[in-house]
């Protein structure tokens, strides 16, 4: 044994063995580990083989379980078949997966009690439903027992009055007639019950509904919110669909197909779409030109908004109007594009906090990122011709499905990085497509804004989705902007990271997340911020 500097006799750096690696141990991880271990102790001073140790007494951080009855686990193998209604879809804020999707779920429920026999449905006397995991932890921040209240009511999360769901929080006591054929009995806010918020769930976001006869369960639904809206339940089967045109897994299949056929990737989306869903290029483009509408009225109606403060404990002041009004400033014209960008994006982003209606772009609490976008490249900004932005639309939304497919959209699963990261990487591509770059372009734009929300974490402060949320939609868009900015700007082949293996890198920063930072409000700013 040497001695070192420091005069003791520890061998700082070891000579590492490259060439023996542990059985099953992939070689590239075994020597990035070893490296980093020689590096720790570098720069502590500590013995390699003490920080091994340690590293080896750690116990590894603890993926969320995930039952692998789930469809959206299963989904992983095999072509993206999402469809773009299934993916943008219409809702109240402040999440996709905690109102959203809850929304959806209770909505679906109420429509199968409809459904029930007569004689069933006359011994109905009421309506529970149980919040479990993430949804039972952070629920309350985010308003899910009202937004299950609404859908077990009959009320649709994509038409559903804000205004109802406002008067919901602020007279929480309200009773609400349900009738299911002949029966009907009143439900409250009283029947939805934030259950065990931790537990052996086949999802972090489980959620069970049951039709009531006195104490006694008459029909009974486990579900599961699985991140941007979507939903799932015990025993799902997915609808059938046509098989896609351009069959892809990967931004590379994507690119290859578009390569091959001389396409667009928006045109390869809208070739699978019309495979996929059966539906013309007509009623597709007219979705889109919706969504586009939609997300427009939600930047406008941010931005009418006069400063206020945000619903829930933290008090928070909106924003979005002053930052527009100094954009505009003719003093602060050079910094105009960053400035009008960030306040369309908070624009939207305090519209979900409000428990506004939203589109998940791909999530509520990213939903401030796209319309921002949308907005900047049309009518608030470059003056786009409509076509290009529904194109530009179609181009994000494979963004959003590889993410989907190969890692995930929900921050119970992988933090932030999987809501902003992913919207962000979607704008990227929405911009690029917009302004007709190259497919390669459109895919390095994406994998640019993706990959520096690597390892984002989610810590909405008091289970809030307004700090960090708000703001990083600001952020989310901007680097977008970024993203489209640097790709567009270089040489395409010159770049060394391509879009696969960032979203691959996603799903392992998601797998190895410390589960605190996966929605809970146990770690980062959800714990160093003390709201007085
Ligand atoms: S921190 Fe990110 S992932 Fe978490 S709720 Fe906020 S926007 Fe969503």
């Amino acid at each position: 044994m040497k001695s070192n500097n420091r005069g003791d006799k520890t061998d700082l750096v070891p000579q590492l063995n490259l060439k023996d690696f542990p059985p099953g141990v992939d070689r590239r991880a075994f020597l990035m580990r070893a490296a980093m271990i020689g590096s720790v102790a570098v720069l502590n001073g500590s013995s390699a083989a003490a920080q091994e140790q340690n590293a080896l007494s750690v116990p590894p951080p603890q993926a969320p379980f995930l039952s692998p009855d789930l469809d959206v686990v299963k989904k992983t193998k095999g072509p993206v078949m999402t469809t773009i209604e299934e993916f943008y879809k219409v809702g109240p804020g402040p999440s996709s997966s905690h109102t959203i999707g809850p929304m959806r779920i209770t909505y679906d429920f109420y429509q199968r009690c409809l459904k029930l026999p007569p004689d069933q449905l006359s011994k109905a006397t009421g309506m529970k439903v149980h919040l479990f995991g993430s949804l039972s932890a952070t629920g309350k921040g985010h308003g899910t027992e009202r937004a299950a209240l609404a859908g077990i009511i009959g009320k649709e999360p994509a038409t559903v009055d804000p205004l109802f769901l406002d008067g919901l929080r602020d007279k929480p006591d309200q009773t609400f007639p349900v009738k299911l054929g002949a029966k009907t009995f009143n439900v409250s806010l009283k029947d939805v019950i934030y259950d065990a918020p931790k537990g052996d769930f086949p999802h972090p976001n489980t959620l069970t509904a049951k039709l009531m006869a006195g104490d006694s369960v008459l029909y009974e639904q486990e579900y599961y919110s699985v991140g941007g809206g979507f939903i799932e339940w015990k025993g799902y089967q997915p609808p059938k669909k046509g098989q896609p045109k351009y069959p892809y897994a990967t931004m590379k299949e994507l690119l290859a197909h578009a390569a091959a056929n001389n396409l667009s990737v928006a045109q390869v989306v809208m070739a699978n779409e019309v495979a996929v869903s059966g539906k013309s290029e007509e009623e597709i483009a007219a979705f889109v030109d919706k969504i586009n509408n939609v997300m427009v009225a939600i930047v406008k109606s941010g931005l009418s908004m006069p400063q206020g403060v945000l619903p829930g404990p933290i008090k928070l002041k909106t924003k979005a109007g002053d930052v527009y009004k100094r954009a505009m400033d003719d003093k602060y014209e050079k910094q105009r594009g960053i400035g009008v960008v960030s306040a369309y994006a908070l624009a939207g982003s305090e519209e979900n906090a409000r428990g506004h209606l939203v589109v998940t772009a791909p999530t509520g609490g990213s939903a401030g990122v796209l319309p921002a976008l949308v907005y900047a490249l049309g009518e608030g900004g470059r003056g786009l011709p409509k076509e290009k932005i529904r194109n530009g639309l179609l181009a994000g939304v494979a963004v959003g499905y590889l993410c989907k497919h190969n890692a995930t959209l929900a921050a119970a699963e992988g933090g932030c990085q999987a809501e902003i990261g992913v919207a962000s990487a979607m704008g990227a591509a929405l911009i690029s497509q917009a302004h007709d770059q190259p497919n390669v372009v459109i895919a390095n734009a994406a994998e640019s804004a993706l990959e520096h929300h690597l390892g984002m974490t989610c810590d909405p402060v008091a289970g809030y989705v307004q700090i960090p949320c708000i703001e990083r939609c600001a952020f989310g868009a901007v680097k977008a902007w970024t993203g489209f900015m640097i790709a567009s700007n270089e040489i395409p082949a010159n770049r060394r990271v391509d879009f696969d293996s960032t979203v691959s890198a996603m799903a392992l920063t998601a797998k190895e997340m410390n589960s605190k930072y996966k929605e809970t409000s146990e770690g980062g700013l959800a714990v160093s911020l003390v709201l007085c």
